[in-house]
């Protein structure tokens, strides 16, 4: 029997091990075998390696991939939306799976709280057969339940990887945290996910969007996704000056909607101060645990704000990034920010670069 390699977390902070594993030649009933095409490194993963948040090692990380079905267990002949599924597909899927029967699934219909969620690249400890739960592999292997998404012909790899876990994000936040037409809106933040809720923002009818972030390169992005202005938070470091240059663009009452895909937690006391009264604020980015700040509740209150949080994403948000990803201006985009390839091999260089921000995306072709 033929081995699969796989890249594997085994201690936080230290280079990435390739490992082999036996590889699956027989699924039970739902189950699919992956070969992965490219697997996107996320910001998550990094926090990951560095010890950020606690995970069961060793893990097989990689919860963005992309790959074709090589296995198809008995009765998995349908994708998520109902498309038929064949060996050969191109497909995605989202990374977390759900019980369906807990409280937060079933009574409060919040599945992305399920007291027993678990995501591929994450929650698997890879001495547990079968091993490859994650996309830093040349495998994967699916479990029964797994929303999987067949992508479209129109839609390329690059765009599916290029939006990652971001854009899924993205449309589960602005689906919290509604906005309107015509509503200005102020992104804290031109990473992945800060990207991810311009597109989002402007293809809900967003007016006017303004971004904060850094570095150059980075704005670049911002303002080819759609942010009619872009300040750069290492330019205009003063917090008064950066909020005179936001109202400069917003008008003197702030925006309607601001979104925070920062992760500093100082960005929120910044960013909530953008919000007009009446308005509302999206903490997006807080997703590994940065610690506590100084706040001052009052601003909520005098201010009459909405304050909405967000974690992860469904399968129909995927759905919809899907959909989002057959606009061909959208899929471009995101394409676009795929600017490093790696092998396998080359996980540990590949995770350095990701680190550095040195890159746009940073992802792994098996
Ligand atoms: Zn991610
Ligand atoms: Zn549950």
């Amino acid at each position: 029997m033929s081995n699969v390699k796989a890249v594997v977390l085994s201690a936080y902070e230290k280079p990435l091990e390739m490992r082999e594993y036996p590889d699956i030649t027989s699924l039970d009933a739902g189950e699919a075998v992956v070969r992965v095409e490219m697997a996107g490194i996320c910001g998550t993963d990094v926090h990951l390696w560095l010890g950020q948040l606690a995970v069961p090692l060793p893990i097989v990380l990689g919860h963005e991939t992309v790959g074709r079905i090589e296995l198809l267990g008995a009765g998995l002949d349908k994708d998520w939306r109902g498309a038929p599924l064949a060996v050969g597909d191109r497909v995605c899927w989202a990374s977390s799976l759900v019980c369906g029967e807990c409280y937060f699934c079933r009574v409060k219909r919040q599945p992305t709280r399920c007291t027993s969620r678990k995501a591929y690249g994450i929650s698997y400890c890879a001495d547990h057969g079968p091993h490859l739960r994650g996309g830093y592999a040349e495998k994967i292997h699916l479990r029964l339940g797994t929303a999987i998404f067949r992508i479209p012909e129109s839609v390329s790899t690059e765009a599916v990887i290029g939006a990652g876990c971001a854009l899924s994000t993205a449309v589960h936040g602005v689906e919290r945290c509604p906005i309107e037409w015509g509503d200005t809106v102020i992104v804290q933040g031109t990473g992945p996910v800060g990207l991810a809720a311009i597109a989002v923002a402007k293809q809900a009818g967003a007016a006017k969007i303004i971004a904060l972030g850094a570095p150059a390169h980075r704005l670049e992005l911002a303002s080819s996704f759609g942010a009619a202005a872009v300040i750069n938070v290492e330019g205009v470091i003063d917090i008064n000056s950066r909020r005179a240059a936001v109202l400069h663009e917003t008008g003197p009452y702030g925006a309607d909607v601001v979104i925070e895909c920062v992760g500093y937690p100082e960005a929120v006391n910044e960013g909530i101060e953008l919000v007009r009264d009446g308005g509302r604020y999206l903490v997006l980015g807080q997703y590994a645990n940065a610690g506590n700040i100084s706040f001052n509740p009052h601003t909520i209150t005098r201010k009459q704000l909405t304050v909405q949080g967000s974690w992860g994403f469904e399968p129909r948000h995927v759905d919809r990034a899907l959909r989002m990803l057959e606009i061909r201006e959208w899929s471009a985009k995101f394409a676009s920010e795929v600017t490093h390839r790696f092998p396998l091999s080359e996980a540990n260089a590949a995770m350095e670069t990701a680190r550095l921000h040195k890159a746009g995306k940073t992802v792994l072709i098996p």
